[in-house]
């Protein structure tokens, strides 16, 4: 799926790199390949992870609290950031891959379907946009047997190959690295522009997301840029959408120190003016994991290392004292 020919090469169109590749040769996410002047997706049902995870772990907070979800990976990422904390299974040589399991779509459905208390399937570890052909078909088989589908993701994937995915995905944890071009150009060698696009086609078509930003340190915590983006995330996808301040620490390349929680806290209070619904994540304090109604300020639900206790919800996910939609379900 998702090429185009260019004289005699191919171009894939799956994502903002658009790259041109002679026969033979693999794109920038180390695992679409042109052979025979057609793109091959050298992982597909390709399995580098594989796990029963709470969904507070992807992470979703409005999405079926305290529920569990069949979660996995593959192989490959379109970014190249130097702190991903995934390194392992994203930042790959095209050559490594005979250690995995591979799996088909039936059999990856019969053991979603067969895992007791599992309510779907989460695209994760790994980046799910260069797995497109596989997730595609699994989400799809999902939503025909009425399973839940999420992707977590960067966000770094052309429109037309996102729209077609939306109806096949019930939910979205979308990184939004920073909100500078010069951050997503230096650290991850994207770009920020498609991923405000993809935030903002997912939002138009009134899908669950939520978002999160990893704070680093001298690199992307200036308290002016992270106003804009709350600004922005504010006016563009709305003030209920859930944002997720996390905690770096460093992974890969980068050997800066980790997040003060101090920092943390300021651009927690600057985030808090413009959204209702903002969380601390790899943070010392169980608080700021906690939801609390943006009306009446009710305790709604608490979260202390993924146990989750739904307090005070109806079960059409609004607040029990004043009837204000909460959840997404
Ligand atoms: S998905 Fe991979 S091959 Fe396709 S454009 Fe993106 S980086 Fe290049």
């Amino acid at each position: 799926m998702l090429y185009q020919k260019v004289r005699n090469k191919i171009q894939c169109v799956l994502c903002p790199h658009q790259c041109i590749l002679h026969e033979g040769k693999t794109g920038i996410c180390g695992v679409r390949q042109n052979i025979g002047g057609k793109i091959r997706s050298k992982n597909y049902g390709l399995i580098s992870g594989f796990a029963l995870d709470p969904i507070e772990k992807k992470p979703l907070y409005h999405f079926y609290p305290g529920s569990k979800i069949l979660s996995i990976g593959s192989l490959g990422c379109n970014l190249k950031c130097n702190f991903c904390q995934n390194w392992q299974i994203s930042q790959i040589s095209d050559t490594n891959t005979s250690r995995y399991k591979t799996m088909s779509v039936d059999e990856m459905l019969a053991e979603t379907t067969s895992i007791a208390g599992n309510i779907g399937l989460a695209f994760t570890y790994n980046e799910p946009t260069v797995w497109y052909e596989f997730m595609f078909d699994v989400a799809k088989a999902c939503k025909q047997n009425k399973l839940k589908t999420v992707m977590v993701s960067n966000g770094f994937i052309s429109k037309k190959p996102l729209e077609a995915l939306l109806p096949f995905i019930d939910a979205f944890n979308i990184d939004i690295k920073a909100f500078t071009e010069n951050f997503y150009h230096e650290m991850t060698g994207g770009a920020l522009k498609p991923v405000l696009d993809s935030l903002k086609t997912i939002n138009k078509n009134e899908k669950h997301l939520e978002l999160t930003n990893l704070i680093i340190p001298r690199k992307n915590d200036d308290p002016e840029q992270f106003s804009e983006m709350v600004n922005w995330i504010s006016n563009e996808l709305g003030p209920h959408t859930v944002l997720h301040i996390s905690r770096y620490f460093p992974a890969y390349k980068q050997s800066i120190p980790a997040t003060s929680e101090q920092l943390l806290l300021e651009l927690y209070e600057i985030a808090r003016t413009k959204l209702h619904f903002v969380y601390l994540g790899n943070f010392i304090n169980d608080t700021f994991q906690n939801t609390y109604c943006n009306v009446c300020k009710q305790l709604l639900i608490t979260r202390s290392a993924y146990k989750t206790d739904v307090l005070s919800l109806t079960p059409e996910g609004k607040c029990t004292k004043c009837e204000t939609q909460i959840l997404s379900i």
